[in-house]
């Protein structure tokens, strides 16, 4: 089954699960305050699935395309998110700005030499950037942490 990817829209009790579908690359509609009706709104408009812990909210006749969030933790949302929609965790990981919700571009390292810490750039040779906020992303021990800690929840 080939179809365009998934992409989700969190309510405003996910903003920790939202983040982490970001960090997984995937795209992921997320403010803090969105009332009910524009957030249903969004959904159709945009062709989200809706992420929420709230039953009534689900119990809409327009809220079609939806995953009924379980669990406080947001260790056990992100399992039942991606165990539910069966999503690959490693393919993606990082290629998203986890503030704009946009993929990343790469950038060569010799552009980026004044805007990361000298220390970065004297042990890192991979760097992605933001096309929108222009934040610099690059491989380091966190995002070894962040899969062992995916592994973890996934066992
Ligand atoms: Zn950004």
């Amino acid at each position: 089954m080939t179809s365009e990817p998934l992409k989700f829209i969190a309510d405003a009790m996910l903003g920790r699960l939202a983040r982490w579908l970001r960090i997984l690359g995937y795209d992921v509609s997320y403010e803090s305050s969105i009332s009910d009706n524009d957030l249903i709104a969004m959904a159709i408009r945009e062709r989200r699935i809706i992420l929420t812990m709230d039953r009534k909210l689900t119990e809409r006749e327009s809220a079609r395309n939806f995953l009924l969030i379980k669990s406080p933790s947001y260790k056990e949302q992100l399992k039942q998110v991606i165990t539910h929609y069966n999503i690959d965790y490693k393919t993606g990981i990082f290629t998203r700005c986890l503030v704009c919700n946009i993929l990343l571009d790469h950038v060569e390292k010799e552009k980026i030499k004044d805007k990361v810490p000298s220390y970065v750039f004297s042990t890192q040779d991979e760097f992605d950037i933001c096309p929108q906020c222009c934040r610099i992303y690059w491989s380091g021990t966190h995002r070894v942490k962040m899969l062992g800690m995916l592994d973890e929840i996934m066992k």
